[in-house]
């Protein structure tokens, strides 16, 4: 036997879906209530009007019951029509699965290609649109926080590129994995749709997605022409006047969504994006002490909510990941696309603490070991100094 046992808790440090907090499971352990009915009603006000804060807007948030593809698909059909234009950007996995879900629905994508290794360039956007004098490209796709990389996508100085270009293009943002864990501003940034998810920063299992909505999206959604029924912005937030959906709402997941929004709010949105940044850092540090590299190469993209670590071609990552979940019982995630088997990924967001991510550190950097990638043990120390300080 090793020793190494099955005790103890499991270690979910995959960048989502995250760790539910007992509170929010707790708050979801409920009888489900008649989605009509007066209870119901007042459950549904509270939640629409909360969840606003950590899109940063005063503007409507339309709430399925779906996955975040789900919510990719609504922010299309809702504003733009088939044969659109659409300017993408090839920063990883997600960007590249949702380009292709704009052309199923026939849009004409215009695809820019990346390294996987970079965020959207500002100037790159400025660059399109400045040679689109006829307005032909109607909205911008971008992803903000690439889950399969690591990196972050500089928001607000896209909205300023697109700005310098004086272009009218919608801009739609996809906040899956850093609503709630990076700094985000649908209003201030002037992002038209901004597309987010249950099961990351906003601790929930999965389950619900988001659209926050601007006044010019909406304006757009009265004339756009790609078929939407499910998905149709208007019936939802005509319902959502008193509290209500045109159908049978995640009643249970909107319990403990207003749990998740009420320990957000007391933790304070400044202080929980801080706390991801440092234990981003962490993660970083201990990264480079192993004498190993982070994904990412731009310090102004780093990710706040994982990090992706990249092996030479003599280590199979997923193997290292087999070791880990075997022998330390911690789960991590895999090389998605054409980084299969070159990457990992440390997830270090959504409800999470300095000691779990120092347990998560020392259990990857004895599952390096054991997979036999020469690591120098300086790596965990040098994490434990950032958290230190
Ligand atoms: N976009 C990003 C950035 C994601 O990380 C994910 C899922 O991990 C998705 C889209 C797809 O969301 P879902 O798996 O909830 O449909």
């Amino acid at each position: 036997t090793t020793g190494t046992g099955t005790g103890g808790r499991h270690f979910l440090q995959i960048p989502g879906p995250t760790n539910v907090p007992d509170r929010v499971l707790r708050a979801m352990d409920m009888p489900t209530i008649d989605h009509r009915g007066p209870e119901f009603a007042a459950l549904g006000r509270e939640v629409l009007e909360a969840v606003k804060a950590p899109f940063g807007t005063s503007n409507p948030v339309v709430v399925y019951p779906a996955s975040g593809t789900g919510a990719w698909e609504a922010a299309l059909c809702n504003t733009l029509s088939p044969g659109d234009r659409v300017l993408c950007f090839e920063t990883g996995h997600f960007a590249t699965l949702w380009q292709d879900m704009a052309r199923r629905l026939g849009l004409e994508v215009e695809f820019v290609p990346g390294d996987w290794r970079h965020g959207v360039p500002p100037e790159a956007v400025q660059e399109r649109l400045a040679a689109d004098p006829g307005h032909e490209v109607k909205a911008v796709m971008v992803v903000h926080n690439e889950t399969s990389t690591g990196v972050t996508s500089r928001v607000g100085e896209i909205r300023a590129a697109i700005d310098a270009a004086q272009h009218p293009a919608l801009y739609l943002v996809d906040t899956i994995s850093s609503l709630g864990s990076i700094d985000y501003r649908h209003d201030e940034w002037r992002v038209d749709v901004t597309i987010a998810g249950s099961q990351k920063g906003l601790m929930l299992p999965p389950g619900i997605s988001f659209n926050a909505v601007s006044d010019k999206a909406l304006e757009a959604s009265r004339t756009a022409r790609l078929p939407r029924s499910y998905w149709d912005w208007e019936p939802i937030l005509a319902a959502n006047a008193n509290g209500f959906w045109p159908y049978t709402p995640a009643t249970n997941i909107l319990y403990g969504l207003r749990e998740a929004l009420r320990m957000l709010a007391e933790e304070g949105l400044p202080d929980v994006y801080a706390r991801h940044q440092r234990h981003a850092e962490a993660t970083r540090a201990a990264v480079r002490g192993w004498g190993l590299e982070v994904l990412a190469l731009d310090e102004r993209e780093y990710s706040g909510s994982l990090t992706a670590i990249l092996l030479s071609d003599e280590h199979d990552a997923d193997e290292v990941r087999r070791v880990i979940l075997e022998h330390y019982d911690m789960s991590l995630g895999a090389g998605l696309g054409r980084l299969a088997r070159k990457v990992f990924r440390i997830g270090h967001l959504g409800h999470f603490n300095d000691l779990m991510l120092a347990g998560t550190l020392a259990g990857v950097q004895m599952g390096l070991v054991r997979s036999g990638v020469k690591v120098d043990p300086a790596g965990i120390q040098a994490a434990l100094e950032v958290l230190g300080q």
